[in-house]
């Protein structure tokens, strides 16, 4: 499947749409259409449901340490300055990013790939043609070798068909972070026609600022959350007091972050306001590596159940190097997105032993690691950098008769980067016989788990006469006060089961003549375009348990 493609399908049938289209777009902003916001919050609500919801904490659940019991939260997406401090966010939440002097395009520092190239540069106004040798970049995309071919074409002044006069030097492509001292003046920028044109990369805060309150000082300043986690570590003490938790237990939550990304790209992959589905799991220290396991193995399965099913889906579990300073274990659960270079995968969820690093950070202030210790963080002074609450994060196990500081092992993923995932996955083309006889066409269809389907079925009459309308409309009333239906009586009917398709739609309903005699319709399914016929008053419940709901 192209990206294109489903781009262009999101858009059509209203799945998504750019922000402020009529304005031109605001870049990192996307808006849900009338089908995106149902598929949207299927895929929230199966999460919320599978998470939450329906956890039956009497039950030990297989490959758990033991019981445990899970609840939610709704916070605020602004909270006190201080969270962001203490938690690292303020200070260290940056990405680095590189300006281009020639093009004023600004750029992620770890998204710039190139490679070595050597070629006849004709000089300017002029000047005598010279051979030279540069580092030609581009930014990642879906084929870089060819994008990278491109820029020396560009940059050379050749033609596609003098492109056997370029050198290349390595098959490899390099980030550019293999330049020493950061000497970009062999390296022509992703969108220049000159060599040595980048800056040194800064770094860049990607919290976005607002200001609280009317007067508007800097000490009014405040932070559009980053994440949804903050929000639940600093109520660890009012669930453990309010709904009597007990450790081991989980609390989720769903909601908005910010992150003023650098560069904003892929569709709803890198957004600058996304949604997340946190979990902060609150455990035994003893017991957290168990626990650690057992959520990486829930949460991957958990995509597999959906439909991620196959090669595409991945776990990656971090090198020690790559790991947070507070971190024992990280594993992502990655996606091969369509958009992506062949052989790469984007990362859905991240799923984080956290230790006790932010239970901590919120007691006694902001944690640094010294040796294998994490110790409060000073200033010049030797005093705290940041303060923390000054509150007691412990937890007193009655049973165990101990009061320690929790571990928190953190399942974080994000509801966009899940439901792209569920889109790219989902659109397939096959061939299907068309209404005439012995033909056949390309069919497009999202083989969408029908829990998260947009449409759960579509109510057809086979004919716009014989009463046949009159008994689908009557039909559909009844489904639609239990699930999403669409009713539709235009056209050929072959063409309302494609329109459905394209959508989704796991099942459509066909009222026809023979409904008007035995009360039966045809179900037909979108996957195996098997029909079969089902009692009109039994439909819901039929569709309800293919739901699998
Ligand atoms: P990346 O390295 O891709 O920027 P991250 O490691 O910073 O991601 P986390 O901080 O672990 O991401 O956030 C948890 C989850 O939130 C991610 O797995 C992803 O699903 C989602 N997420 C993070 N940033 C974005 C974004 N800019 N747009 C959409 N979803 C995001």
């Amino acid at each position: 499947m192209r990206m294109e493609e489903l781009v262009a399908l999101c858009k059509r049938r209203g799945f998504l749409f750019q922000s402020s289209e009529i304005y031109g777009g605001l870049n990192g902003f996307w808006d849900y259409g009338p089908l995106g916001v149902l598929l949207k919050r299927n895929v929230k609500d199966a999460w919320w449901n599978d998470m939450i919801a329906r956890h039956n904490e009497l039950l030990q659940l297989p490959g758990a340490p033991s019981k445990f019991s899970m609840v939610g939260l709704d916070c605020s997406i602004i909270m006190h300055p201080q969270v962001w401090k203490c938690s690292g966010h303020y200070d260290l939440f940056h990405d680095f990013m590189i300006d281009c002097r020639e093009s004023k395009k600004r750029y992620r520092f770890d998204h710039i790939k190139g490679r070595w190239v050597t070629g006849l540069k004709h000089g300017e106004n002029g000047a005598p043609a010279e051979r030279v040798r540069v580092f030609v970049t581009t930014i990642e995309t879906e084929n870089e070798l060819e994008a990278l071919e491109e820029a020396a074409l560009k940059f050379f002044g050749l033609r596609k068909k003098d492109a056997d006069k370029l050198e290349w030097e390595d098959d490899e492509i390099l980030g550019i972070d293999s330049f020493p001292n950061n000497d970009f003046s062999q390296v022509v920028g992703p969108d220049a026609k000159h060599v040595g044109t980048l800056t040194e990369p800064r770094e860049f805060n990607l919290m976005f600022k607002t200001t609280v309150g009317a007067l508007g000082g800097e000490e009014d300043a405040a932070f559009l959350r980053p994440e949804t986690a903050q929000g639940i570590f600093v109520n660890f003490k009012n669930v453990v007091d309010s709904v009597q938790a007990r450790v081991p237990f989980g609390v989720g939550q769903i909601g908005k972050s910010f992150r003023n990304e650098i560069t904003p790209r892929n569709f709803t992959f890198r957004s600058r306001e996304f949604e997340q589905m946190e979990i902060e799991f609150f455990c035994h220290p003893s017991e957290s590596a168990d626990w650690y396991r057992y959520w990486r193995d829930r949460r991957f399965q958990w995509y597999v159940d959906m439909g991620l099913a196959g090669e595409r889906l991945r776990m990656r579990e971090h090198e020690q190097a790559e790991l947070a300073h507070y971190s024992v274990g990280t594993a992502d659960i990655e996606y091969a997105f369509p958009f992506l270079p062949e052989g790469e995968f984007g990362e859905l969820e991240g799923v984080a032993h956290r230790g006790d690093f932010d239970l901590r950070s919120h007691a006694e202030g902001k944690l640094v690691r010294e040796g294998d210790q994490l110790v409060l963080e000073k200033d010049a002074n030797g005093a705290p950098k940041w303060r923390g609450s000054g509150k007691d994060m412990s937890f007193y196990d009655d049973l165990r008769k101990e009061r320690f500081i929790p571990h928190v092992i953190e399942p974080s993923s994000g509801a966009d980067r899940a439901t792209l995932a569920f889109l790219c996955e989902s659109y397939k083309v096959d061939k299907a016989p068309t209404s005439e006889e012995g033909k056949e066409e390309d069919r497009v269809y999202l083989k969408l788990h029908p829990r998260i389907a947009p449409i759960k079925a579509a109510i057809l009459p086979l004919v716009k006469k014989d009463g046949m309308p009159e008994v689908a409309a009557e039909i559909y009333g009844e489904l639609k006060k239990k699930m999403p239906v669409q009713y539709n009586e235009k056209g050929a009917v072959g063409r309302r089961y494609r329109r459905q398709d394209e959508i989704g739609t796991p099942f459509c309903v066909t009222v026809d003549g023979q409904t008007l005699q035995d009360g039966t319709v045809t179900l037909r399914d979108r996957d195996t375009l098997e029909q079969t016929r089902v009692k009109k008053d039994e439909l819901l419940v039929e569709i309800q348990q293919r739901i699998g709901e």
